[in-house]
C-alpha cells in the first residue's frame, strides 16, 4: 500500500494569480522519498497540507489510507519537522520534549523512557540538561527529528532540513533518516541535489506547483544522457563560450578551462551526467532555455 497518496490537489493562496500547486498527483510508497525543487516550487506548501496544516484548494489525499479530512487521525501517525524548527531557547532538552510529549498524547508514565530512547536514537543524551539555546545547529535539527518522532509515527516529514548544517552533521542527520526509512516511510524536501543522492532512491522533481518527474535518482541521470558535454577552451575564448552555453562546472587547467555543460544537443561527444546535471538538464528542458 502506498504511504502517501496525492490525487489531482491544487492549492492557490489569496492574493497570488498563479497557483502554488498546480493539479499534482503522486504516489509514495515505504522508504525515503526526496521532493527537489526550487524555492517557491511548491514543496512547503505540499508538505503542510500532508500534514493537516494548510487545506488544499481542491483534490484529495490519503496518507496510509487516512484521507486528509480526518485531520485528528493523520496527525497521531505522522512527524513533522518543519523548515525553520524553533523551539523556546531557555527550557532544556528533555523539558521541551516532555512538554511536547503531553501535547502529543504520549502517557505520562511512558514519556521518561521513550524521551531517553529519542535522546539516544539522535546521540543528543548528553545534552538532555542543556538549554536549547546553547545547541548547535546541527544538535538543534537532531532535537527537531526527536520531536518529530515522539508519537512514534509512521511517517516522517522534513522540510529541507540541512540547510545551514556542516558537512559532519550533514551525514549525521541522513543516517538518521535512513535508518527511520528502513522500516517506515520518510518524505524529504530539498533544493540541494547532494541531500537526495546519497540517501534517496525515489525522487520527485517539483517546479511551478507540478511535478517534472517521479522516479529514481538513475532514471533521472538516464534522462539527461546524451545532453551532457565537456570541452576543452582556451582561457581567451572562456568568455565567450560561457555566454553561449550551459555551463555546469568548470576547473581551470594551466592556460585552458574544462568546461562540462548542458545542451540539447553538441557536436562534441556526450559525457555521463551528475545527479545535479540530470537535474540542471530537466528544469532547463522544461523551461526551453537550453540551446
Ligand atoms: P518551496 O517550499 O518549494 O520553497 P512554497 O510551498 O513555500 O515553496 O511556495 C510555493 C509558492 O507559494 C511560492 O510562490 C510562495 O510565495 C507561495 N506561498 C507559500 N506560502 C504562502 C502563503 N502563506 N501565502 C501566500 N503565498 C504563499
Amino acid at each position: 500500500m502506498s504511504s502517501i497518496k496525492v490525487a489531482d490537489i491544487t492549492k492557490v493562496y489569496r492574493k497570488k494569480p498563479t497557483p502554488a500547486l498546480n493539479h499534482l498527483t503522486l504516489e509514495i510508497g515505504n522508504g525515503m522519498f526526496g521532493l527537489l525543487g526550487k524555492n517557491g516550487a511548491g514543496k512547503s506548501t505540499l508538505m503542510k497540507i500532508l500534514t493537516t496544516l494548510e487545506q488544499p484548494t481542491s483534490g484529495r489525499a490519503e496518507i496510509c489510507g487516512i484521507p486528509l479530512t480526518q485531520p485528528g487521525a493523520i496527525r497521531n501517525i505522522i512527524g513533522y519537522l518543519p523548515q525553520n524548527f524553533a523551539f523556546y531557547p531557555n527550557m532544556k532538552v528533555t523539558a521541551a520534549l516532555s512538554y511536547l510529549a503531553t501535547l502529543a498524547n504520549v502517557p505520562v508514565r511512558e514519556q521518561r523512557r521513550r524521551i531517553e530512547q529519542l535522546l539516544d536514537e539522535v546521540n543528543l543524551t548528553a545534552k538532555a540538561n542543556v538549554k536549547i539555546q546553547q545547541l548547535s545547529g546541527g544538535m538543534l535539527q537532531r532535537l527537531g527529528i526527536a520531536q518529530a518522532l515522539i508519537n512514534n509515527p509512521q511517517l516522517l516529514i522534513v522540510d529541507e532540513p540541512t540547510a545551514g548544517l556542516d558537512p559532519e552533521e550533514r551525514i549525521r542527520f541522513r543516517n538518521l533518516l535512513t535508518d527511520f526509512a528502513s522500516s517506515r516511510t520518510v518524505l524529504l524536501s530539498t533544493h540541494i541535489v547532494s541531500d537526495v543522492e546519497a540517501t534517496t532512491n525515489r525522487i520527485g522533481i517539483l517546479e511551478h506547483g507540478q511535478l517534472l518527474f517521479t522516479g529514481t535518482t538513475n532514471e533521472l541521470i538516464d534522462a539527461a544522457t546524451g545532453h551532457v558535454f565537456q570541452a576543452l577552451i582556451p582561457l581567451e575564448a572562456a568568455a565567450q563560450f560561457k555566454q553561449t552555453h550551459q555551463i555546469s562546472e568548470q576547473v581551470a587547467q594551466a592556460d585552458q578551462i574544462r568546461f562540462r555543460f548542458i545542451a540539447g544537443s553538441s557536436t562534441r561527444s556526450p559525457i555521463a551526467p551528475t545527479l545535479e546535471e540530470a537535474y540542471l538538464f530537466l528544469q532547463a528542458e522544461q523551461e526551453g532555455v537550453l540551446p
